[in-house]
């Protein structure tokens, strides 16, 4: 309907329809109040209301327990690659990084300006290096690991066991989409853009006993004791997002919550991987089995690279849209977030199977 496509993109990706009518049906006079929200003040009552639904409904959904706070932040997801060691560690301090594909190596990086970094395991872009190989820091202040690489498809099984050390996850691009033990880790954090809403926020589950010890030059919007004790609202926060990732949440609750997401992923994740893996080798996926994403599908055509392009092509002429690999990778990659249709996602799948039979 509406004339849309669908939009594989690794993110922003696409939302549900629901949210974008209901958010359609808001957008000249929200809830009586004449306005938009994108108009309203962000220290008046309607605004407080739309925060505080978003922070009970993603509480709920995640069984996010008592002690740990909810954060609403701005600058994506790569500022809290700053922001973590800035608050968790002082100079100096060792911090442990599990890389596995290139979020979790950027992430890495960044944090080497300010405490002393420890690559505890490098994975080799298509798994995850066996637990009992890696080399964890007896000092380390936390455990950073990417629960789902966007751009290699490699995606965690469950948080993996650090022992009593404080556990880190970058969610960006998995958030939501499985149920979640948030009593397991330290921190958890997302940008919106994927699987929750417009790009501009950021959430950050944070422990409440690990909060309040910020360096001194912590930039002010970047300490999460500030961003707790004013309720994310130091500032002016990113309004718009917030209300949509809300009506995001609000929908989630009512379709059943995260292990209908997970169920839904799986059969949709399913599709994919059996119409590779049912090609006779046409169609290859790069990553081992045991940790592919259900939200990232990566795959290329091994026997003749030339055709990928034309694959991207054609089916963008059928309405598919972005399926372009990362540009450092290349190949296809089909990112099938919680509010991908599984139309979509047997559209493709069927496209892909005329494709091979086509060219094989
Ligand atoms: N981490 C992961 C896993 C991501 O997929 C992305 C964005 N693709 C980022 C971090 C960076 O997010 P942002 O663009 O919000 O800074």
């Amino acid at each position: 309907p509406h004339g849309r496509v669908f939009n594989f993109s690794a993110g922003p990706a696409v939302l549900p329809l629901e949210v974008l009518e209901q958010a359609q049906a808001d957008l000249l006079n929200w809830r009586g109040s004449g306005m938009s929200v994108m108009e309203m003040s962000h220290r008046g009552k309607e605004f407080q209301s739309i925060i505080d639904a978003a922070e009970a409904d993603l509480r709920a959904l995640l069984s996010i327990p008592d002690n740990y706070h909810v954060l609403f932040m701005q600058g994506g997801a790569s500022t809290q690659f700053s922001a973590i060691p800035l608050n968790l560690a002082a100079d100096g301090d060792a911090v442990d990084y599990i890389v596995t594909g290139s979020w979790s190596k950027k992430a890495a990086g960044e944090a080497k300006k300010y405490a002393k970094v420890n690559v505890a395991a490098t994975g080799d872009n298509k798994s995850i290096p066996a637990r009992d190989s890696w080399n964890l820091s007896a000092d380390a202040k936390y455990v950073h690991y990417c629960d789902n690489e966007t751009i290699q498809g490699v995606e965690f099984k469950g948080a993996p066991d650090v022992g009593g050390k404080v556990l880190i996850a970058d969610m960006s691009s998995n958030f939501l989409s499985k149920p979640v033990d948030v009593s397991k880790y330290g921190l958890i954090y997302a940008g919106a853009q994927k699987n929750i809403g417009p790009a501009g926020v950021t959430i950050v589950i944070v422990r409440d006993d690990l909060i309040g010890n910020a360096r001194p030059i912590t930039p002010v919007m970047l300490d999460y004791k500030v961003q707790a004790d004013d309720k994310s609202m130091y500032n002016t926060p990113p309004c718009w997002s917030i209300y949509i990732a809300g009506l995001v949440f609000a929908k989630m609750r009512a379709d059943g919550g995260l292990a209908a997401a997970l169920a839904n992923n799986e059969k949709k994740a399913k599709i994919l991987y059996d119409a590779i893996a049912g090609s006779n080798g046409f169609y290859n996926s790069p990553v081992d089995p045991a940790v592919r994403s259900l939200m990232n599908v990566p795959f290329t055509i091994p026997s003749n690279p030339d055709l990928e392009k034309e694959f991207i092509a054609q089916a963008a002429k059928q309405g598919m849209i972005q399926l372009k690999g990362h540009r450092s990778v290349g190949g296809m990659r089909a990112s099938i977030y919680n509010s991908m249709p599984l139309e979509g996602v047997q559209q493709l799948a069927a496209f892909m199977q005329k494709f091979a039979a086509q060219h094989a």
